[in-house]
């Protein structure tokens, strides 16, 4: 059985609080209103690529708790092969945030996505192996998505890499290994040490990993849209006209859905403007996966 994308990456219980003021150290408020969502960039971006028809696998750990087996059951009825998501020892991933306003604080609890290691990875080869394209982001190890894309490139298997959250001590050995590096504007300013406020400085740091051996530089810029850099093409696909509600999760909708027309067989900028075009589409709703559309749904 073939993959058009394998995801291999966290998933998060997202656990929101609306809150009229933050407490203090030590004292306690009430809270307008509370809600759970399935969050999390890796399982974020098989979701996007699944909603859109891919076949999609998932090498992710959930806890062994009551959010664990919410998120097994929820990837299994977004139709994604759960045949390598494994069951940890410790509490399920989450993500408490705290809204007030226009404002808001966020505290990631890795959890049992730390158990996602490159032995782990080793055993799912076999999956990898299966794949049209592996997805990588940071909220795994360092460690593991090095394996992951030695494995990739054992196999020829392309991969890209969402180095986000950003990390600068990341070894560009591998980066220059994958197809495609999609940080955004802002990562891509933390992964190379140069201002990035202006269209032309981001167009300098993508130019200068290219020149430094990165194959395809995917910049993501928000409400400005896309550039994409390699040795011969610089490309800027501008955002389209929304009326934008949240753009929680807008760059793991671009990735899911750049994986899943690239291997529809769509070409690069085809890929690039249809992923545009889907990421436009969910900023318009609130949320991350729950403002995903379905292909029938666009
Ligand atoms: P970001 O991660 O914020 O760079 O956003 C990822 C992608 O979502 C962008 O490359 C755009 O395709 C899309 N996007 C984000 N914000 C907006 C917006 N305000 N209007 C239209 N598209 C957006």
């Amino acid at each position: 059985m073939k993959y058009d994308v394998v995801v291999v990456g966290s998933n998060m219980m997202e656990l929101t609080t609306d809150v009229d003021r933050m407490p203090q150290l030590g004292e306690t408020v009430a809270a307008p209103s509370f809600h759970t969502a399935f969050g999390g960039k890796g399982a974020n971006q098989a979701y996007a690529a699944a909603q859109l028809g891919s076949k999609v696998a998932m090498i992710s750990v959930v806890g062994d708790d009551s959010f664990g087996r919410d998120y097994y059951e929820h990837f299994q009825q977004s139709g994604i092969d759960v045949s390598a998501v494994e069951v940890g020892h410790q509490a399920n991933g989450v993500a408490p945030c705290f809204i007030q306003g226009n404002l808001n604080s966020i505290i990631v609890v890795q959890g049992a996505n730390a158990e996602l290691t490159p032995a782990m990875v080793d055993q799912h080869r076999d999956l990898l192996a299966k794949a049209k394209l592996i997805v990588l982001q940071q909220e795994i190890s360092l460690a593991t998505d090095y394996r992951v894309i030695e494995i990739a490139n054992e196999f020829g298997v392309p991969a890209l890499l969402n180095p986000a959250p950003a990390n600068d001590e990341i070894n560009y050995d591998y980066v220059r290994r994958v197809q495609f590096y999609a940080p955004n504007e802002t990562e891509l300013g933390r992964l190379t040490h140069l201002p990035v406020a202006t269209l032309d400085e981001i167009k300098v740091a993508a130019h200068q990993l290219v020149a430094d051996g990165v194959q395809n530089m995917i910049v993501t810029l928000g409400a400005r849209g896309v550039l994409w850099v390699n040795a011969t093409t610089e490309l800027l696909i501008p955002a389209e006209t929304v009326s934008a509600v949240d753009s929680i999760g807008a760059g793991d909708a671009f990735v899911g859905a750049f994986a899943h027309y690239y291997t529809a067989g769509s070409d690069i900028p085809t890929s690039l403007q249809q992923a545009n075009h889907y990421a436009a589409l969910t900023v318009t709703k609130p949320g991350s996966q729950t403002s995903y559309p379905r292909a029938d749904e666009m």
